[in-house]
């Protein structure tokens, strides 16, 4: 009998005395003590009471043992449900009782305020030493555990979205939508066993997760495991590694330090980027800094990758490539749900082996997302070049209707950001009597210089349509972002209303 996921990422290495992680501090874990440490924890799960099917709830500090812990769900048959070490006690409360987990596995900090939310979930703490209840005597514990059989149907994990447009929602990942995933990006990204990979996302989200570990597990990468992201550590990292995937805040990040340069990267092969959009800006500056070409990529938590720059071929700032192999894009008029012209924008729409088996308990959101042709409606919205590169203009909730016309944020806020001064800028719209939107820009200046919302204005009616002026710019310090990087317009348009 066979385990669909685990059989991939993980039995093959099993023996293997390869080094799979390194950690500042610590001794290196070969893969063989790994895949032993995940079986140990798949014999805890089951001693625990979990069953085939079971979801195990974990919000803890980023840990090696945290990564074996998915590794020991799968195996056990279970479903991994990871979530946001920001959430507080409510949003806790909120995911549990919505997915009614056996096993809950927290902070042992934190364990008395989950323990109030649990439920009938049974409760073991993880700390960011690795030690707590779920590894307390874990050697004690039998090194070897069969897998459950499992499908490539059946369900690997339960991965609530980032909750930028909303309350999060459980996208249900079957081991085949990430099997076919990590296998489309392995061969895409040439990525090999004698690659070495910076992770210095977070494990609780798609990117750091599925993107950066299923892709390391299937082709027997080496971790240089990092808990945060720390300047130094990186720089120290890059002279032995060849990857880093980041969200675009890793990159202006860097570009910010003078360490940055050629020779600093020279050992690294290829830096990727995603999770939000990269400015066009900070890819060319990237380039111009090290002569390296970021590779941006796009995704979401209930499809996984969709589309991505090529490995050979041109990577065109400011798009994010084209579809994915066995993955089909297409763009909607969002009336009538027919393709749009080429060129024009529409509704991206997604099909293929890596799209989700719907959003937990809410069958009317899958009924209203999924189409019985199996295409998910995104909720961005994009174009094609002739040449098959799709860019995205923003997200369908992020359009802004005034006055009847439609306006996409980022074609005012690529105006904004190349005005001198500028650091960043994010376009959105609030409700207005007259128009039904009236146009805010929230711009960021950079520290030494004198904007002023007229020179703004006036940059901006240089080079677009009167009905896509703002009616009014905000200058602030910083845009809000989540940890992921995104921008949180909803809490401009919440302050700016
Ligand atoms: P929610 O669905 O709860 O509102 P979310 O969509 O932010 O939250 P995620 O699944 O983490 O949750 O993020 C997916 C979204 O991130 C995509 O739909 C897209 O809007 C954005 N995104 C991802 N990669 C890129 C990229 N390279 N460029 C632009 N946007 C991106
Ligand atoms: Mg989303």
């Amino acid at each position: 009998m066979s385990n669909h996921l685990y059989d991939a990422l993980m039995a093959p290495q099993a023996s293997s005395e390869r080094c799979f992680v390194r950690q500042s501090g610590k001794p290196d874990l070969s893969f063989r003590e790994f895949a032993t440490l995940a079986s140990r924890l798949a014999n805890r799960l089951v001693e625990a009471g979990l069953l085939p099917g079971d979801r195990v709830v974990v919000q803890a500090p980023k840990t090696v043992e945290m990564v074996a812990l998915y590794i020991a769900t799968l195996q056990a048959g279970g479903v991994f449900l990871p979530l946001n070490t920001a959430y507080k006690r409510d949003e806790l409360a909120y995911f549990i009782a919505d997915a009614t987990p056996r096993i809950v596995v927290c902070d042992g900090a934190r364990e008395i305020e989950v323990r109030a939310v649990a439920g009938d979930g049974h409760v073991l703490t993880l700390n960011s030493d690795g030690k707590g209840t779920l590894t307390d005597g874990i050697e004690g514990m039998p090194g070897h555990f069969d897998p459950v059989p499992r499908t490539k149907n059946d369900l690997a994990a339960l991965l609530y979205t980032s909750g930028t447009t909303g309350r999060s929602k459980g996208a249900m990942l079957t081991h085949g939508n990430l099997l076919s995933n990590a296998r489309a990006l392995c061969d895409l990204w040439q990525i090999t066993s004698s690659d070495t990979l910076i992770h210095a996302l977070p494990i609780f989200h798609t990117h750091g997760l599925f993107v950066a570990l299923n892709t390391s597990l299937l082709a027997g990468v080496r971790l240089d495991f990092q808990t945060g992201f720390d300047l130094n550590a990186i720089f120290e990292a890059m002279s032995q590694s060849t990857m880093l995937m980041g969200v675009p805040t890793f990159y202006t990040r860097l570009l910010g330090d003078a360490r940055l340069t050629k020779e600093a990267t020279q050992k690294m092969r290829l830096f990727v980027s995603g999770s939000a959009p990269l400015l066009a800006e900070t890819h060319e500056a990237f380039t111009a800094r090290t002569g390296h070409r970021i590779l941006e990529r796009y995704g979401m938590t209930e499809t996984n990758m969709i589309t991505s720059n090529p490995f050979d071929g041109e990577r065109r700032a400011g798009t994010v490539g084209r579809p994915i192999a066995d993955i089909e894009v297409r763009l909607t008029d969002a009336e009538t749900g027919k393709d749009v012209s080429q060129g024009e924008v529409g509704m991206i729409e997604v099909r293929g082996p890596n799209v989700f088996a719907g959003y937990w308990n809410m069958p009317e959101k899958t009924a209203a997302e999924l189409r019985d042709s199996g295409f998910f409606i995104t909720g961005d919205l994009g174009s094609l070049s002739a040449d098959g590169y799709l860019s995205i203009v923003g997200r369908s909730k992020d359009l802004i209707i005034t006055g009847g016309y439609n306006v996409y944020p980022k074609e005012v806020e690529d105006v904004l950001n190349d005005i001198e001064g500028v650091v960043e800028s994010a376009v959105f719209g609030v409700p207005d009597a007259d128009f039904g939107e009236a146009i805010i820009a929230a711009v960021v200046p950079k520290a030494d210089a004198a904007l002023d919302p007229k020179a703004l204005a006036l940059g901006v009616e240089e080079k677009l349509a009167r009905f896509k002026h703002p009616r009014r710019y905000e200058l602030i310090e910083a845009l809000p972002r989540n940890t992921m990087g995104k921008v949180q317009k909803n809490l401009l348009r919440e302050t700016y209303r």
